[in-house]
């Protein structure tokens, strides 16, 4: 074999290997289903379909259409809204279309400041800025790690944005978005819901409901709780026309040309498992982010929110100031294979140097961890960070654990068929 070849084929059995035994607790991150992940290797991946189905600029796309009316009927139905578009290639760029949609470079967009756990994507210095949009943050309740609802709706109807953010990447509380409607009503403007890390919890019924609660738009990420491919998603149950136009132009011709019709196609096949397992899926996300919450807790780690429950969604946030920052504590970790990252805090200066450390249940529930598995995990944690054992020996642990727990939950069981059938030999 090519020297270059099996390095690289060596890396990605070593990083198979390494995950193999590692408890992965990324937020944003999951795995595939196997007949999603099948999909990927199809031939859906070489080819091309720009457009709409019906639509296209290239010949070729007979079945390829016919996947994506009904990957859109599915998200439809999933999320109970009149438009879905599955074509978006990221939950960044989902976002990069809603500002060629929505905005002009000068218009004003109300949002979450970064240090408040929102996504680069809608800062200044992200995609938000590179549009020419000018953003103002809204107040924020640091003891309840959400917008503070009356400094945000005087905002909202003081600067009378052109579009009204929400969501973020350190998501742990519904936003209060039904208490903002008249604010939303007084300015006009559209309001636009960044669903990245929690859509999966939101098409299982848990969180919140945002296209009823008055988003105009949501967009998301489908590989974080929506257990899926790399790939993006743009919702809306607007019954304005020229407004889901806008929308359809801006992902197409506006930030896509072709999509990726193999991860187009995998999506399909997670929204389908989504809507057989994804109320199940959500519930226990939820009620193992809290246990892992209220373990790390009774360990002395400081867990935000503490007031307020903690979480109301897969992710914690935790304070790890007292057991030497959040880039100390994450590196520890990781050498005891518990995968996670630094974060920055609210009260951080430095960002460089963050006191806090993100964590997500997503990808533990998908294997089949629950509640008690939580506590197992959470003792593991502070035998690291707290009592600063040794990681590798912890690492031993880690791998105990998690050969329990090695295959995926709340999907579809491949019949033998189905499964590897394009694989070349
Ligand atoms: C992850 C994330 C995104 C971007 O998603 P990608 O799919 O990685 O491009 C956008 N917004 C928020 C709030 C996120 O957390």
């Amino acid at each position: 074999m090519d020297e270059n070849v099996r390095f690289i084929y060596d890396q990605v059995d070593r990083h198979h290997a390494w995950f193999a035994k590692s408890l992965p607790m990324i937020a944003s991150e999951n795995v595939i289903s196997p007949l999603a992940r099948e999909l990927l290797l199809s031939d859906f991946g070489d080819r091309y379909a720009e457009g709409l189905p019906g639509e296209r600029y290239y010949q070729g796309n007979a079945y390829t259409d016919e996947v994506e009316i009904r990957v859109t009927e599915l998200a439809k139905a999933l999320f109970r809204c009149r438009h879905a578009d599955p074509r978006l290639i990221s939950g960044t760029t989902a976002n990069m279309a809603v500002y060629f949609a929505l905005m002009e470079p000068g218009d004003i967009m109300t949002s979450v400041a970064l240090s408040h756990g929102a996504h680069i994507s809608s800062a200044k210095f992200g995609a938000a800025g590179m549009r020419g949009v000018n953003t103002v943050n809204y107040p924020f309740d640091v003891d309840r790690m959400n917008i503070d609802v009356d400094g945000t709706a005087k905002l909202i109807t003081l600067v009378k944005p052109k579009v009204a953010a929400f969501g973020q990447s350190v998501f742990l509380f519904p936003t209060p978005l039904t208490e903002l409607r008249d604010a939303f009503q007084e300015a006009g403007c559209h309001v636009w819901y960044d669903a990245a890390h929690v859509i999966g919890l939101i098409a299982g019924g848990k969180f919140q409901d945002p296209l009823r609660e008055g988003a105009d738009v949501m967009t998301g990420s489908t590989h974080k709780t929506l257990p899926g491919p790399q790939h993006g998603i743009m919702l809306s149950d607007s019954a304005d026309e020229k407004f889901i136009k806008r929308l359809l132009r801006a992902v197409f011709p506006g930030v896509l040309s072709n999509h990726h019709l193999h991860a187009m196609a995998a999506l399909g096949v997670t929204l389908a498992e989504h809507i057989e397992f994804g109320r199940a899926y959500a519930d226990q996300i939820v009620r193992n982010a809290k246990a892992l919450a209220q373990a790390l807790h009774e360990h002395g780690i400081k867990v935000l929110a503490e007031r307020h429950g903690f979480t109301a969604s897969h992710a914690i946030a935790l304070d790890v100031t007292a057991q030497g920052g959040g880039a100390k504590v994450s590196a520890d970790l990781e050498k005891a294979n518990i995968v996670t990252n630094k974060n920055l805090l609210p009260w951080d200066t430095s960002p460089v140097k963050p006191n806090g450390v993100r964590v997500g249940t997503q990808e533990l529930t998908r294997l089949g961890m629950r509640e008690a598995q939580m506590r197992e995990v959470a003792t593991l944690v502070a035998r690291v960070a707290v009592k600063g054992e040794d990681p590798g020996k912890v690492a031993a642990e880690v791998a105990s654990l998690r050969k329990e727990f090695n295959t995926v939950h709340f999907c579809f069981t491949p019949d033998a068929e189905a499964h590897k059938r394009w694989r070349m030999a």
